[in-house]
């Protein structure tokens, strides 16, 4: 009930209907126009004259004329209609988004007289949102299909989403992380550390890692830890502070410059051994030479058995400084066909010559494969395989060599019962000087390894868990 006079209750409410930005429309009960504001005007275009008595069904578009007849309906028998959000149409045909109110009149005796429609233009909020969800969809994208990982935390360090590259980083799943501190994909001692540095950046906004990016060290789910590239964002607006971490794996770079290391170092020792080669193979043979002459002066006995001795050593030297060459230069293979079956009998029977191998046996098995290879350093690099089995072995056992072809790959296989090797050196064993025997060059391994990757092959040696040792080998079959 007003608190003033009816008559001016009246104009009030007449002025804020004038005055409103929304549409105010009042109609009889069979929905015909009888009122239409300025707000209704600006809004569909029709000038109060041109709808006065006109169907209010006049502003809905055919598909929602059903549906506008039934709320009109419920309205007539008094039940209420909760606001909606429509499409209605313009005089110039265009369709406009709309949330309309729509309630009945109470005429003086309490029953319904007629019903008002109070409408208000939403398309900019609807604009809007579609907008928002577009570029929504765009980042989802983006950050989806991202290479690197991308991880957000919200300002007590709990993970809040976990691209599909982070996952592939660390090995686990989103719904493992989501909720859990960051400090989780961090090893010790970043790991402890991390919650600090977070709150003091908070507290002091003294940023250490934040807009910078450095190399840090990530932790997969299996505890390996790796190195990574991250750059971290603190992510403006309004509510809760996040952070977003963008991830950038280095282990890749991190390899290929070991790899570039090793490679220089092995361009060193080539160096080095080209230079004792040359300089001590030759006078080596002109001391042989000369031993040897003076050896033959001597009476048979005690003397001469000293000379042979000193002449084995000789050799001994001279077969290190073979060894050093062909490790140190790198091969440039001659290649012509060569079956790689014959070449392995070939080469295990140089082994059974040496009587210290008398009680190996070497049983070569599969089938003649044809490869395009230089066969002497072939020879070299079984030769080298064969005799460090057999010191496995210790002088008595069977090594058996298999060789498979398929998909244009040469395999062969070594294998031995001696006793395995250790994993903790099974990662150096093709650096060039390691050894663990007394009498050993260390240079084996290296040097095989570099003819077969002169022949684009590759080479592997492993101990399977049924004990012994294992070399792998693959060479390209020729067409
Ligand atoms: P060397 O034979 O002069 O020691 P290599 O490069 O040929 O040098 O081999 C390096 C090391 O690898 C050996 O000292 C040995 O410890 C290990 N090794 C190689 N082959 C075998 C094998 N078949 N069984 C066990 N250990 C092996
Ligand atoms: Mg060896």
């Amino acid at each position: 009930m007003p608190f003033i006079p009816n008559d001016q209750a009246a104009r009030i409410l007449a002025s804020i209907v004038e005055s409103s930005d929304d549409a105010i429309i009042g109609t009889d009960l069979d929905g015909r126009i009888l009122t239409w504001n300025d707000g209704a005007t600006r809004l569909y275009g029709y000038p109060p004259a041109d709808v006065q008595g006109a169907s209010i069904g006049l502003l809905i578009p055919p598909e929602g004329l059903g549906e506008h007849a039934r709320v009109l309906e419920q309205l007539r028998t008094g039940s209420r209609v909760a606001p909606r959000e429509t499409t209605h149409v313009a005089r110039d045909g265009s369709g406009l988004e709309v949330s309309v109110s729509i309630s009945a009149i109470a005429g003086a005796s309490g029953h319904v007289a007629g019903l008002s429609f109070i409408a208000r233009d939403i398309s900019a909020r609807k604009r809007g949102e579609a907008a928002l969800r577009v570029s929504d969809q765009l980042w989802r994208s983006v950050v989806e299909s991202a290479v690197d990982g991308i991880v957000v935390i919200d300002a007590r360090g709990r993970i809040e989403s976990f691209n599909p590259a982070a996952q592939r980083l660390f090995g686990y799943a989103e719904g493992d992380v989501i909720g859990e501190n960051v400090s989780i994909l961090m090893p010790a001692p970043y790991r402890q550390e991390h919650d600090g540095y977070l709150s003091r950046y908070l507290r002091e906004g003294q940023a250490r890692i934040i807009g910078i990016g450095r190399e840090v060290q990530g932790q997969r789910r299996d505890g390996t830890v790796f190195p990574l590239h991250l750059s971290v964002g603190d992510i403006p607006g309004e509510g809760e502070r996040k952070f977003t971490g963008i991830l950038h794996d280095l282990s890749g770079r991190v390899r290929m410059e070991q790899l570039a290391r090793e490679q220089a170092a092995m361009a060193r020792v080539g160096e080095m051994a080209a230079v004792i080669a040359h300089e001590v193979k030759n006078p080596l043979a002109g001391v042989r030479g000369a031993i040897q002459v003076i050896g033959t002066r001597l009476p048979s006995g005690k003397d001469a058995a000293v000379v042979t001795e000193i002449i084995a050593r000789i050799d001994a030297l001279s077969r290190l400084m073979e060894d050093l060459l062909l490790f140190a230069r790198p091969p440039q293979p001659k290649t012509a066909p060569v079956e790689i079956k014959a070449l392995v009998g070939a080469t295990a029977g140089l082994l059974s010559g040496d009587p210290a191998f008398r009680d190996v046996h070497v049983e070569v098995e599969g089938v003649a494969v044809q490869v395009d290879a230089d066969a002497g350093l072939l020879k070299i690099v079984f030769l080298n395989l064969l005799i460090n089995a057999a010191h496995a072995v210790q002088g008595s056992g069977t090594i058996r060599v298999s060789i498979a072809a398929h998909d244009n790959v040469c395999g062969i296989v070594l294998a031995d019962s001696g006793p395995g090797i250790p994993s903790e050196i099974l990662d150096k064993l093709f650096t060039p000087f390691f050894t663990t025997k007394a009498r050993g060059t260390g240079l084996g391994l290296p040097t095989a390894k570099r003819i077969i990757e002169a022949h684009s092959g590759t080479i592997g040696i492993d101990s399977p868990p049924g004990g012994g040792t294992r070399v792998t080998i693959q060479l390209p079959i020729a067409r």
